[in-house]
């Protein structure tokens, strides 16, 4: 991080970057209330900071141990003095600020008659964005792939979830599963979703960053906080910080049966929060993989700090195409949507702002 002194030059700026730009070095700038401070994006070993450290208008480079320095929270005190999380703006829909976010539709956009159903009911309930899957990660080949199989079915259904979105007022996130899929779903979504196993691919996450859309970034099953964060900054390193992270279960251990699909790891929301300023929402539907559970660990993820959740729902979840038994009713969602938020309502003044100084989170 390199930290200019305050009332730091335009020109002394420009001459940093471009210092950095002549190493091969990208340069993240970022101009708070106190200062400016650039962020080196790329390998630093090919600068050195006693060479930063003689241009114009340079205070200090000071090093950030974490794999995840653009997104760290220690960043943006930095240049703005206070630890402010990120708000992440999706129309009218703001992810971070204290009011929870509902994400709700189906696993996957099965027929237009469905997903119109289904987006009118979750609206009904108080959702705020419409989920519904055209491109699936699926286990088994054999299995429901999802509608984006062409072009052309894959167009359908994106147009879908546009007009369910529109008549309905919800802004619409989906899962991109390859870069081939990125610029289709780019036209037609206003989320890009990076499902759990992409989390890894580097170039997926560049290539999304690069629509200039908010992403919503799921955890690996297998991956560590540090690696999920690590995986975040690629897409802020690519020059996109609308980035809402998601908690969505790590694999269970043990020999013996688990019950659940995986384990919701509530811990990594307040541990996300004090390493990070993005906000972090869970995804209690794919953790749980059963419906009797969704509610309860929705209102945990809420007493956790969750800034929204992302469930999925089915008007007729017996006849559903994929994750029919963790799909959960239009009124169900209802009950969920009242009980999060007045949990989390309830909550708010024990939650404090700033670092340290937190009661919960
Ligand atoms: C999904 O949200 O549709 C999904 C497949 O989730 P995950 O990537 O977390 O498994
Ligand atoms: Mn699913």
């Amino acid at each position: 991080m390199i930290i200019m002194r305050k009332g730091a030059s335009r020109e002394e700026i420009t001459s940093v970057v471009n210092d950095l730009k002549a190493h091969g070095l990208g340069a993240d700038v970022s101009t708070g209330e106190i200062r400016t401070v650039i962020g080196i994006i790329g390998d630093e070993t090919k600068i050195s900071a006693t060479h930063l450290e003689t241009l114009p208008g340079v205070k200090e480079v000071r090093l950030i141990e974490t794999p995840y320095k653009l997104i760290n929270r220690e960043y943006s005190t930095l240049f703005d003095g206070k630890a402010e999380s990120r708000i992440v703006k999706i129309g009218k829909v703001e992810i971070g600020s204290a009011r929870p976010v509902f994400m709700a539709g189906p696993c996957a956009i099965e027929s237009k008659d469905q997903l119109m159903t289904i987006a009118e009911g979750v609206k009904s309930a108080g959702a705020h964005i419409l989920r519904g899957g055209v491109f699936k990660p699926r286990s088994s080949v054999h299995s429901f792939q999802g509608l984006g199989s062409t072009d052309e079915s894959a167009r359908e259904a994106l147009g879908w979830l546009r007009e369910a979105g529109d008549k309905y007022d919800m802004p619409v996130v989906t899962e991109v599963r390859g870069e081939s899929q990125v610029k289709i779903v780019a036209e037609y979504a206003d989320v890009l979703q990076v499902g759990s196993r992409n989390m890894y691919n580097q170039d997926l996450l560049i290539q999304v960053a690069r629509t200039g859309k908010p992403v919503l970034l799921k955890r690996h099953f297998g991956a560590s906080i540090e690696e999920f964060l690590s995986f975040a900054e690629y897409l802020a390193a690519s020059g996109n910080k609308d980035i809402i992270l998601c908690e969505r279960g790590i694999v269970p251990v043990g020999r013996g049966k688990s019950f659940t699909r995986y384990t919701l790891d509530l811990q990594a929301v307040p541990v996300v929060q004090k390493e990070t300023y993005l906000p972090i929402i869970v995804d209690p539907s794919h953790a749980a993989g059963r419906r009797d559970l969704v509610m309860t660990m929705s209102l945990a993820a809420i007493a956790a700090g969750a800034s929204g959740l992302e469930i999925e729902v089915h008007h007729n979840a017996k006849e559903a195409r994929c994750d029919g038994q963790q799909m959960i009713t239009v009124s169900e969602m209802g009950y969920l949507i009242e009980a999060c938020r007045r949990l989390s309502e309830s909550l708010q003044p024990f939650r404090m702002t700033g670092m340290g100084d937190k009661c919960i989170n």
